[in-house]
């Protein structure tokens, strides 16, 4: 009996919430037309949406989720949004804790799966709790509102749709469904504004369009190409996150393409940009390593950002370290001083954490020591921690054109012999080197 009163109050309390009034210009598409299924949506997620709005709040799936499970592909991750208040949300999870100073957010925890609950923003105004410098950028971003101000605050149509949990309805205030039909991307408002407000918009939109085959809507076409240099206001550190974003996702060619076709890839690796126009080899070894990114990603082997990073300052390395051997430096530590002043010009743009640079530099440092085929240094290259990666990128140089696959091809078969096959072919080159003579007298 009780457990039936207990059903009843819940319920009711759903139809409260489902019969939330929105304002005219609302289009609602109901569980029959979107055709979105509850068995595509993530367990954990259906859980912290349903007990968030029987507990009386409203809660709907957000974002990516939602346009991704139209378009029929299985979303990355599945947010939530809500009235209720990071601390409201908190009392009603154990698992729950709240993350985050510029944003302030509740985090759900499932073992290692965490679904992220945000409440909804309002608008910035002069408020304490909300700020934007002087150009508009938006730094601090804790005003909370309900729906209709938290559309606004989200950057792409498509990204703006509210999946409601108490009608299976999707909710839509900007014509982000007609958007993902026709695989539009439309900013939300006056696009000159919202890239001000934040230039990353610039990069998503490029990831966006590459990721979901969408088209750019004219709107929000030309800021990019004439304004991108306001890339240059963003943290370092945040724009290493969205590269990383652009480039591991499983499509870092199209991004790459993207975002040369907007003229932004000089805003974020501005010497890579320079050398690459009319180098057809080095353009082609970048397009080579993100195709083979792309592959990893798909066959769900691990990437990691030091190779594509490598990848991507090779070119204006090479010709920083000419420029030292052309006044007489040694090798090794031409290409040592080059690459320790090309990583520090880069990271004032996109930071690059020390982890990785230092496999960069092992990467960099391995493809000259490539040409040792006898002897311990030959061993020593084959037992260096690198030595994959560095082999990678000496066939994708080859593959290329930039050098001649002979290196590669003698390191693949080695690769492929037994150890003592291996211990034999270093050893038998040892022999053939000519003895070298000493106290060799002077010809009259
Ligand atoms: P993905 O599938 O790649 O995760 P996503 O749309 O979920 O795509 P997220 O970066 O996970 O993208 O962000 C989640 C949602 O938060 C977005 O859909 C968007 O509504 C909002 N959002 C994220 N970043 C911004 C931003 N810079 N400006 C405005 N809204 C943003
Ligand atoms: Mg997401």
């Amino acid at each position: 009996m009780l457990k039936w009163l207990k059903n009843r109050r819940e319920k009711k309390k759903r139809i409260a919430a489902a019969k939330k009034t929105y304002s005219d210009d609302v289009r609602i598409i109901p569980r029959a037309e979107h055709g979105i299924s509850r068995k595509n949506i993530d367990e954990s997620a259906i859980k912290v949406l349903s007990r968030l709005n029987k507990a009386g709040y409203e809660a709907y799936l957000v974002g990516g989720a939602v346009r991704d499970l139209l378009l029929g592909h299985r979303p990355k991750d599945f947010d939530v949004a809500t009235d209720a208040t990071p601390e409201q949300v908190k009392e009603l999870f154990r698992n729950c804790r709240l993350i985050g100073r510029r944003f302030r957010l509740a985090h759900i925890h499932f073992g290692r799966h965490i679904i992220e609950v945000a409440t909804f923003r309002g608008d910035h105004g002069d408020s304490q709790s909300g700020h934007q410098d002087d150009s508009g950028r938006i730094l601090r971003d804790n005003v909370y509102g309900d729906i209709e101000q938290d559309v606004w605050r989200r950057d792409f149509t498509v990204n703006a749709l509210y999946y409601n949990i108490a009608d299976f309805s999707v909710v839509d205030f900007v014509g982000g469904y007609e958007d993902v039909m026709e695989g539009r991307l439309r900013l939300i408002g006056d696009p000159e504004d919202r890239y001000r407000e934040d230039p990353v918009r610039m990069i998503r939109v490029i990831r966006f369009a590459a990721k979901l085959g969408f088209s750019i809507d004219e709107s929000c076409q030309d800021f990019i190409r004439d304004e991108g240099v306001i890339l240059r206001d963003v943290p370092a550190a945040r724009l290493y996150e969205e590269v990383l974003k652009l480039f591991h996702s499983g499509h870092a060619i199209k991004s790459f393409q993207g975002l040369r076709d907007y003229y932004l890839l000089e805003h974020l690796f501005p010497e890579a940009s320079k050398v690459l126009d009319g180098n057809e080899i080095a353009l082609k070894f970048l397009q080579l390593a993100m195709q083979s990114t792309d592959e990893r990603i798909q066959q769900n082997k691990p990437v990691t950002p030091a190779f594509l990073f490598a990848a991507l300052l090779w070119a204006p390395l090479q010709r920083r370290t000419e420029k030292r051997l052309a006044k007489g430096e040694p090798h090794s530590l031409a290409l040592q001083k080059a690459a320790s002043a090309m990583i520090g010009e880069q990271v004032r743009f996109v930071s690059i954490p020390k982890r990785f640079t230092m496999v960069m530099r092992d990467i960099w440092a391995l493809q000259s020591r490539f040409s040792y085929r006898t002897g311990k240094r030959a061993t020593s290259v084959f037992e260096h921690p690198k030595f994959r990666a560095g082999y990678d990128f000496l066939c994708l140089r080859s593959q290329a054109g930039e050098i001649n696959d002979a290196d590669c091809r003698w390191w693949t078969e080695f690769q492929n012999n037994s150890p003592e096959a291996q211990q034999k072919k270093t050893e038998s080159k040892q022999r053939r080197r000519p003895p070298r003579r000493r106290n060799k007298k002077p010809k009259d």
